[in-house]
C-alpha cells in the first residue's frame, strides 16, 4: 500500500511524506483499512528490478491494502513438530551463527498508482522432523516460534549458557519465554527470551539503536547501545537499521521500566539477538525488465 494514517491525527500519510519526515512518522502509523501498525519499505533498485516505496503491515486477513506480500525467511532450519515428545534445546550462544540479510539499494521512487489486487494467503506448513535437535540456535527456536506460537508448551526444557559457562536461562521454554505484547513488570526478575515483531527501528542522536514494538513513546522498545548497535549493523549487514522494520525478532536479555513507565528490553551481546526478516513479493509493481507481475524481490 502507498498510503497509510497517521495515529496522531487519522491524517494519510504518504511514501512521500514519510520520507520526508521519518521521525514523525516512524512507528505512529496504521494501515487504512485493517488499521494493523503499518512501516515504511523504501523503494530500490537492483540490477532486475526497481521497486517504488510503499508501507508494510501485517494486515488481517480479507484487508485488501495488502499489495506486498510478507513472509517469514526461508524456511532453512529445523522445523520441530510440536506434536512430538518434548525434549531438551541447548542453547550455546557461542555458536549461533549470523544470518545474512539481502541489502538492496535506495531509488526514492514513489508512486501515485495503488494497487487493489489483495495478496493471497501464504501458509507455511509445519515441518516434522523426528526428535530435536541437540544444538539450536536462537534463530531456530524463532523461527518455530512463528510457526506456532504455541511451541514449548509440550514441557520442553531449555538451558542456555553464555561464553563463560553461566546458565542464563534453564527450565521449561514456557516458562522462559516472553511474547513482547505480554511483556509486564512480572517479567523483571530474571532474564528472558524475548520475541515477536518489531515494527521499526531507529537510532537516536546518542548512537542508541531502538527497536520499537510500535509507538516509541508508550510500547515496548529493545534498546542497544552505541558500541552493540554498531556491532548489530556489521553482523547484519545492514546499510540502514530501517532495513529490519517489520521483522520477528528474539533477544535473550532483561526488563527494566523508565520513569515513563515504559518498558526497555536490554541484552549485553548482539549474539543474544536474532531476526527473522521478512521477505517481500511484491504482486503489482513497476518492474523494468520482466514482464511478470509477480516477482519475489528478495532472494535467500
Ligand atoms: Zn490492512
Amino acid at each position: 500500500m502507498i498510503k497509510a494514517k497517521f495515529r496522531d491525527n487519522g491524517s494519510e500519510c504518504s511514501t512521500e511524506d514519510y520520507a520526508q519526515n521519518p521521525d514523525k512518522y516512524r512507528g505512529l502509523i496504521d494501515c487504512i483499512e485493517c488499521s494493523q501498525k503499518a512501516w515504511f519499505i523504501k523503494g530500490f533498485e537492483t540490477e532486475k528490478m526497481s521497486r517504488m516505496a510503499c508501507f508494510g503491515a501485517r494486515h488481517l486477513d480479507g484487508c485488501n491494502a495488502s499489495t506486498v506480500d510478507l513472509k517469514s525467511e526461508a524456511t532453512d532450519e529445523n522445523i520441530d513438530d510440536p506434536n512430538s515428545p518434548g525434549s531438551s534445546l541447548y542453547v550455546n550462544l557461542d555458536k549461533s551463527a549470523t544470518s545474512n540479510i539481502y541489502v538492496s539499494q535506495d531509488n526514492d521512487k514513489h508512486g501515485d498508482e495503488e494497487s487493489t489486487r489483495p495478496s493471497p494467503a501464504i501458509k507455511n506448513p509445519l515441518g516434522n522432523s523426528s526428535g530435536y535437535p541437540l544444538n539450536k540456535s536462537l534463530r531456530g527456536i524463532l523461527t518455530n516460534l512463528i510457526r506456532n506460537p504455541n511451541y514449548g508448551e509440550n514441557g520442553l526444557e531449555i538451558k542456555i549458557v553464555s561464553n563463560g559457562g553461566r546458565t542464563i536461562i534453564d527450565g521449561k521454554l514456557k516458562d522462559n519465554i516472553v511474547n513482547i505484547k505480554h511483556v509486564s513488570k512480572d517479567h523483571m526478575r530474571q532474564e528472558y527470551i524475548f520475541w515477536g515483531p518489531i515494527n521499526n527501528l531507529n537510532i537516536d542522536k546518542k548512537g542508541v539503536l531502538w527497536l520499537n514494538y510500535g509507538d516509541y513513546r508508550t510500547e515496548p522498545s529493545i534498546r542497544l547501545n552505541p558500541e552493540l548497535s554498531q556491532e548489530l549493523i556489521k553482523n547484519f549487514r545492514l546499510k540502514d537499521v530501517s532495513e529490519l522494520d517489520g521483522s520477528d525478532f528474539i533477544i535473550v536479555g532483561h526488563l527494566g521500566y523508565s520513569s515513563a513507565g515504559k518498558a526497555i528490553i536490554s541484552t549485553s551481546f548482539t549474539k543474544y539477538i536474532s531476526f527473522r526478516k521478512m521477505n517481500i513479493s511484491k504482486i503489482n509493481d513497476h518492474l523494468k525488465s520482466s514482464s511478470k507481475k509477480e516477482a519475489v524481490l528478495f532472494d535467500n
